[in-house]
């Protein structure tokens, strides 16, 4: 058997399973997805807090950030008003002190220009500081339901394997990547399958993937591969 590390060719799967994955996908998340105090709740200000705070972090220290941020800064009008030392001992805790910066300016930016309000345009979000394509797409799909794909490095690692397709390029500038992230998109139910996506690179097709106990093998390029 290879290992995750030695699998290089792989068949892509027909996209008329697509439907079939995105259910069983889906299906999976709503039983075993994980929770998080940002998801509980629709607001586009705490949503817009923790995708900024989520980048390149450990989810359990994110968590911890999170809530100290929201208690002291409850809007993106207060969070203008922030102290920059306090956000930089947050962001130093997390081993990313230069982000306090993009966040307050960012929550200045918003503060001025959009009433406070996190804006619904991928073209405005991304001219704040700090805000990439993932994080913008993340910010409207979970904020606002739009049907916008996500690439980040767990992401295309579960999406080459799952449907069969190689890049050599970094995910969060590959447009091969981004190109079937938005075809595989469950248009429906986009923010069901982000959160499954990024919730099944987290807990199962991880670095070494689990993939007697994933809900998507029988489909699975890499699966097939391996095992067939
Ligand atoms: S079967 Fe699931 S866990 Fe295994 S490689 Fe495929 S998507 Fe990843």
């Amino acid at each position: 058997m290879k290992s995750a590390n030695e699998w290089t060719a792989v068949p892509q799967i027909d996209s008329k399973y697509y439907p079939e994955l995105r259910a069983a996908l889906r299906i999976w998340w709503r039983e075993q997805g994980r929770s998080f105090p940002w998801r509980a709740q629709n607001n586009p200000y705490t949503i817009f807090l923790a995708e900024v705070i989520l980048q390149k972090t450990q989810v359990a220290k994110a968590e911890r950030a999170y809530y100290e941020l929201v208690t002291a800064y409850p809007t993106m009008i207060a969070l203008a008003q922030a102290s920059f030392s306090h956000l930089e001992g947050i962001f130093t805790w997390l081993g990313l002190r230069k982000r306090a910066r993009f966040l307050l300016s960012a929550a200045q930016q918003i503060a001025e220009r959009h009433q406070g309000v996190v804006p619904r345009e991928q073209k405005l979000l991304k001219q704040l500081p700090g805000i990439g394509d993932y994080t913008a797409n993340a910010i409207l799909c979970f904020a606002y339901q739009q049907p916008l794909p996500i690439v980040d490095t767990p992401i295309a690692r579960v999406l080459k394997r799952l449907l069969g397709f190689q890049s050599a390029r970094s995910p969060w500038e590959d447009p091969i990547a981004w190109r079937i992230a938005g075809e595989f998109l469950d248009v429906e139910h986009p923010v069901e399958h982000n959160y499954a996506l990024l919730d099944l690179a987290a807990l199962i097709c991880v670095e070494n993937p689990k993939c007697s106990i994933c809900p998507l093998k029988s489909w699975c390029s890499y699966y097939k591969t391996i095992h067939l």
